[in-house]
């Protein structure tokens, strides 16, 4: 099973991620995840990326296109994969469909989960909070930008995959367990 999750920050997709992995035995392939660690080891890349994610903003469409592209050589990729945060463009969406044409490789399905804005930045700084210590980009501010990032960039590609016929929408609003029911459902389809 090879997948896109597509939302907003803070929508879930880490958690339905985590259940889309135990479900299908596939691996979750997550550009943030990458990132973060890339900075917590102080890596060339790290550094590249620390000021702009600590903004909100988006590291280049090249430097995420060549993790995912390397990533999905990987051996644990060719069974399945659930792609979480990237694409966030239309530049990234169409390298992806390079990428997967050129390995071979076919997507089953994107599934978008459909949240409120407000009860999202309410979710996120509730998130922070809870964990103690703030991440970087998890200030109201920066969260506000990540949504307007989110709108501007990475909306367009709901219409890019509805137009291939891959498009899934669930409500992600509804309780974690009712959302995981409704992807299970969605992806029978
Ligand atoms: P996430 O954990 O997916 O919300 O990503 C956290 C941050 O990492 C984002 O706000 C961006 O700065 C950066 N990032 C993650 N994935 C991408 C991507 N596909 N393209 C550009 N920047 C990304």
């Amino acid at each position: 099973m090879k997948l896109i999750l597509l939302g907003p920050p803070g929508a879930g997709k880490g958690t339905q991620a985590k259940f889309l992995i135990e479900e299908y035995g596939i691996v979750q392939l997550s550009t943030g995840d990458i990132l973060r660690k890339a900075i917590a080891d102080e890596t060339a890349l790290g550094l590249q990326a620390k000021e702009i994610m600590a903004r909100g903003d988006l590291v280049s469409d090249d430097v995420v296109n060549a993790i995912i592209s390397e990533r999905l050589d990987s051996e644990d990729c060719q069974k399945g994969f659930i792609l979480d945060g990237f694409p966030r463009t239309l530049k990234q969406a169409d390298s992806l469909s390079a990428m997967l044409l050129e390995k071979n490789m076919k997507l089953d399905a994107v599934i978008e989960l459909k949240v409120d804005e407000e009860a999202l930045v309410a979710r996120i700084l509730m998130r922070a909070k809870e964990a103690g210590e703030s991440r970087a980009d998890d200030n109201e501010t920066v969260v506000r930008n990540r949504l307007d990032v989110y709108r501007e960039l990475t909306e367009p590609l709901v219409a890019y995959y509805e137009a291939k016929g891959l498009l899934r929408t669930v409500n992600g609003m509804s309780d974690m367990q009712s959302v995981k029911e409704a992807i299970r459902k969605a992806l029978q389809n």
